[in-house]
């Protein structure tokens, strides 16, 4: 396993839509194991894929309770709103208020081609919807209301 550099915003990768994940290759593994050290070492509660510079409909999230990896997710349910503070491991040291689903039902494959139905809420419905954002090139920072502020606790949730 290793550490990946993160994409910052301003990267055009972040931009771009990545693509759907045919076959779990060992490369793919790889990637995902990656993905969870990144995320864990920055702290982040997500991680998409572009933000480690790869195209792929790939995320993994921890909100605290245990690793989840979702390849190709889909949200095909969204119910509620809530509004809060939302990072970015992307957009270091930012804050800026979003409102998002309160619940959300994804569909995904894990990293052993098993399909999955999630129900999410809160933090995890979050995390979810901004992680499946990163997928087709869009930031939080395109839907926060207000203006971003600077975080000084380094304990704030990124994604
Ligand atoms: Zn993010």
């Amino acid at each position: 396993m290793a550490i990946r550099n993160l994409r910052l915003e301003g990267d055009p990768i972040l931009r771009k839509t990545s693509r759907e994940v045919k076959e779990i290759t060992p490369k793919v593994r790889e990637l995902i194991d990656d993905m969870l050290e990144t995320m864990y070492e920055k702290d982040g509660v997500g991680l998409a894929a572009p933000q480690v510079g790869i195209l792929k409909r790939i995320v993994v999230i921890d909100v605290g309770d245990g690793p989840l990896v979702m390849i190709n997710p889909e949200i095909v349910r969204e119910e509620g709103s809530q509004t809060g503070d939302e990072g970015c491991l992307s957009v270091p040291g930012k804050a800026g208020q979003v409102t998002r689903p309160n619940e959300v039902t994804v569909h995904f494959m894990d990293e052993d081609g098993e399909y999955y139905e999630l129900d999410g809420t809160e933090l995890l419905a979050r995390a979810i919807c901004h992680e499946c954002e990163h997928l087709d090139g869009k930031l939080y920072i395109d839907s926060v209301e207000g203006e971003l502020h600077d975080v000084v606790n380094e304990e704030e949730e990124e994604a």
